[in-house]
C-alpha cells in the first residue's frame, strides 16, 4: 500500500504524542494514517518512547512519543492542515492546550525552512528543549541539523533524558522502510 518515494520532496519531521485511550495503539494508528496524506511519503519511523507529561502536569498519564520522517511536496500550511485532519480522524477534540490528548501531531522540521506565521512556527517551539523530540530525531538522523538551532547531536546532550524510556520498536517495517 505504500506510495512510491517522492523524488523531489522536502524532508520533514513530525512529532507524535499521545496519553489517552491506549497511547501505543494511537501512535501506531498515527504512523499508519501518515501514509495516507496526499503528495507525501512516510520514510522512517522512530522507536516509541514513554515519559511523564511536561510542565508540572502531575495528574496526567505518561505520554508515548515518537517521530516520523517524511518527504512531501505539500507546502507547510497544507501539511499542517493534513496533520490536523489526521488528529481529528483519531478523535482529537481541540480543547485545553496542555491537557491530555488522544493524539498530537506537530510539524517539527520542514527541510531547511524557518517559518514564523500565526498558525505555524517551524522549527516547532519545543524542539530545542524536549528530550522526547530530540532523542527520536537523533535516532532517525544523527547528522540532522535543526534550522536556527544546530546539530541534533549537540542539542540532545543538553536535555535531561533520564525519565525517557525507549520501548520496543515493533512497528519498524510495518509502516516504514
Ligand atoms: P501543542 O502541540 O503546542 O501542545 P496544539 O496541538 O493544541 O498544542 O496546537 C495548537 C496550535 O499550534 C495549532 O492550532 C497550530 O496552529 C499551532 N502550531 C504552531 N506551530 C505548529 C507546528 N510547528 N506544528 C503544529 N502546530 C503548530
Ligand atoms: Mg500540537
Amino acid at each position: 500500500m505504500r506510495k512510491s518515494i517522492l523524488s523531489s520532496g522536502v524532508c520533514v519531521f513530525v512529532g507524535l504524542g499521545s496519553n489517552l485511550d491506549n497511547p501505543v495503539r494511537q501512535i501506531r494508528a498515527a504512523f499508519s494514517n501518515l501514509t495516507q496524506i496526499r503528495n507525501t511519503s512516510l520514510e522512517k519511523c522512530s522507536s516509541l518512547f514513554s515519559g511523564p507529561a511536561m510542565g508540572g502536569q502531575k495528574n496526567q498519564a505518561d505520554y508515548i512519543n515518537a517521530v516520523a520522517m517524511l518527504t512531501t511536496t505539500l507546502p507547510p500550511l497544507d501539511l499542517l492542515g493534513a496533520l490536523q485532519e489526521n488528529e481529528t480522524l483519531q478523535g482529537r477534540i481541540h480543547g485545553e492546550r496542555w491537557g491530555p490528548r488522544i493524539i498530537d501531531l506537530d510539524l517539527l522540521i520542514y527541510g531547511a525552512r524557518t517559518i514564523d506565521e500565526e498558525n505555524l512556527s517551524v522549527p516547532h517551539v519545543g524542539v530545542a528543549e524536549r528530550a522526547f523530540v530530540l532523542v527520536p530525531l537523533f535516532e532517525l538522523d544523527p547528522e540532522l541539523v535543526v534550522p536556527n538551532l544546530g546539530k541534533v547531536s549537540e542539542l540532545v546532550k543538553l536535555v535531561d533524558c533520564r525519565q525517557l524510556v525507549r520501548l520496543e520498536s515493533a512497528i519498524i517495517g510495518e509502516h516504514c522502510k
